[in-house]
């Protein structure tokens, strides 16, 4: 945080607002300026009718008064922010197009985006004539700050991160958004539409530290109330007073603000569904998984999940016709073949699989997973550790096709845990949810021992097997992993990092991961590597590791065991 007196000295939002909106009056009410207004007062300033209709709600005849102050209040309350940095929405949708309206001029100016994202962004700047700069997310889906930070120009004014992102699911490495935080001197809205779903925690507590920060949330997802259309900002007052000047008088409707405070009073509720959403977001992946076209399930930290299909118009076209719509995303940059599916009720995620199957028999096409990981031998083991803090399950096929689907929850290391299966040439399934909220640690030590313990039991008696080691250059950076499965446990490590983090993960971490593999794995790992990009790094460490995994694990003609003793 060495940066933050820099950042907060040098980041005024007024440099971004255009000159017509700074000389603006807000709109002001006769009733709320005049003394003689409260109870009893006779209201004939506004045109209302003087009471609501029969069967009416008492209070609909007038327009709204105070009630979004009580809304505001009770969320500074729950989410522990001062009321003054909280404006309210007709749905978030209306406050990113406030924020572009408030913060950059029609014409001149533009934001950034990183496709795959949520289309609001690029439709609203349009509407508002707004340039649009486009930084494709990289692997993993995940942005590339040192990138984006390098396409800004002087007239972008606002850049939005989705994070979890739509419709990849994926949530945005913290240490990638706090980059943009401080690399940037215009607003920086992360959109939280989906937090609630997800294991990573929201930047709200950051809103003190970066005053260019604006983070989105909604009633529309967790709170089940996407026809109510009310959506949070939190940011700066300034930002707040800014959107508050150019708002509509009455943007929320009495009924949607009296429902978002009963929603708000039945909180425990709310984290029990949530709670159930993501453990049928887990199951139904897993199913999906299995259905004809399927090649990928994402991890997804939201409410849906992203599918890659080998053909994305066939099977929305069958499930349509059947009366099941998902959302295609298959023109979207990185999401060839894409299908977006969320979330729903048991009968209807029951329904969904069952059309799916349908499919299948209607025109005998296996699914393309299925195809990939037939067990072409017995080299192949199940297995599952769950404790306090993980629940891991681990599949591999050491005779596979380089099929993976590989879901921790963090970004970056599900990248690298993918290069296994791609240059070791084994099927890999790893499935984990732990203690994200506390941080990676866990998750990362058990997916190595989970790892580890599956191949083990893959391995079985190991006959035929080599006993080999790799050596790889990736641009700046080589790596060289030695690796024997010779049954007993070392681990060396010589690899230097020229920070603390590579893709949002403390470097120590990786170093974690591939010890605790080789102690379950009961196998000698020494692994060296250096260069000047610590992503290329960690990146270099596992693919030596997965082409080491691969020669290691290859099966010989001969059935005989590669050692003098007779016994591995
Ligand atoms: N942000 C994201 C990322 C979304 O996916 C959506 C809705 N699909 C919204 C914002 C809009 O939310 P609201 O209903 O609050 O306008």
């Amino acid at each position: 945080m060495k940066r933050k007196k820099g950042k907060e000295q040098s980041f005024d939002p007024a440099r971004l607002i255009p000159g017509h909106i700074t000389r603006l009056e807000p709109y002001s009410s006769a009733r709320k300026e005049s003394e003689g207004s409260g109870t009893g007062a006779i209201y004939l300033d506004a045109n209302e009718l003087p009471e609501a209709l029969q069967g009416m709600p008492p209070y609909i005849n007038r327009y709204p008064g105070n009630e979004t102050e009580e809304l505001r209040s009770r969320i500074a309350a729950i989410k522990n922010i001062a009321g003054d940095r909280i404006f309210l929405g007709s749905g978030s949708d209306e406050i990113i197009d406030l924020l572009m309206r408030a913060f950059a001029r029609s014409g001149k100016d533009e934001i950034m985006i990183f496709p795959p994202s949520f289309g609001m962004y690029q439709s609203r700047a349009e509407v508002n004539d707004l340039g649009v700069i486009k930084s494709d997310l990289g692997p993993g889906f995940m942005i590339d700050s040192k990138k984006a930070l390098g396409e800004t120009t002087e007239n972008t004014r606002i850049i939005f991160v989705c994070s979890p992102n739509n419709p990849t699911g994926n949530l945005q490495p913290r240490g990638e958004i706090i980059r943009l935080l401080e690399g940037f001197n215009g607003l920086v809205v992360v959109d939280e539409a989906y937090i609630d779903f997800s294991p990573g925690s929201s930047l709200l507590p950051l809103l003190d530290e970066y005053p260019n920060l604006v983070v989105l949330q909604t009633f529309s997802k967790a709170f089940g109330m996407a026809g109510a259309r009310v959506g949070m900002s939190f940011s700066s007052p300034e930002i707040r007073n800014t959107l508050d000047r150019i708002k509509l008088p009455y943007n929320l409707g009495i009924p949607s603000v009296k429902l978002a405070i009963q929603a708000l009073n039945t909180y425990a509720d709310h984290r029990l569904i949530v709670e159930r959403i993501i453990k049928t977001r887990e199951e139904l992946s897993q199913k999906l998984a299995l259905m004809p076209l399927v090649e990928k399930v994402y991890p997804s930290d939201a409410n849906f999940l992203l599918v890659r299909t080998t053909n994305a118009a066939s099977i929305y076209g069958h499930l349509a016709g059947r009366g099941v719509i998902v959302r295609r995303r298959d023109n979207e940059p990185g999401c060839e073949g894409c299908l977006r599916v969320s979330i729903g009720s048991d009968a209807e995620n029951s329904r969904l699989i069952e059309v799916w199957q349908e499919y299948g028999k209607e025109t005998g096409v296996v699914t393309g997973r299925e195809s990939l990981s037939a067990p072409a031998t017995q080299r192949q083991a199940s297995f599952r550790r769950k404790t306090s803090e993980t629940d891991i399950t681990v599949r591999i096929n050491l005779d596979g096709k380089a099929y993976s689907s590989i879901s921790t929850g963090i970004g970056f290391f599900d990248h690298m845990l993918e290069q296994i299966p791609r240059h070791g040439m084994m099927d890999l399934e790893i499935f984990a949810r732990g203690d994200l909220h506390v941080d990676a640690h866990h998750t990362i030590e058990d997916t190595g021992i989970s790892l580890g313990k599956a191949l083990v039991k893959a391995l079985g008696d190991k006959k035929g097997i080599g006993r080999y080691g790799f050596s790889l250059p990736m641009d700046d950076s080589s790596a060289s992993v030695l690796l024997d499965l010779g049954g007993r446990s070392y681990f060396k490590w010589e690899a230097e990092f020229s920070s603390g983090q590579a893709g949002g993960v403390p470097t120590g971490l990786y170093k974690h991961f591939f010890r605790s593999f080789a102690e379950a794995a009961l196998c000698n790992l020494h692994i060296t590597a250096e260069g000047e990009d610590d992503h290329h790094i960690v990146e270099a460490v596992f693919k030596a590791f997965a082409r080491t995994l691969k020669m290691a694990v290859k099966q010989n003609e001969s059935d005989t065991l590669p050692s003098t003793k007779g016994l591995l």
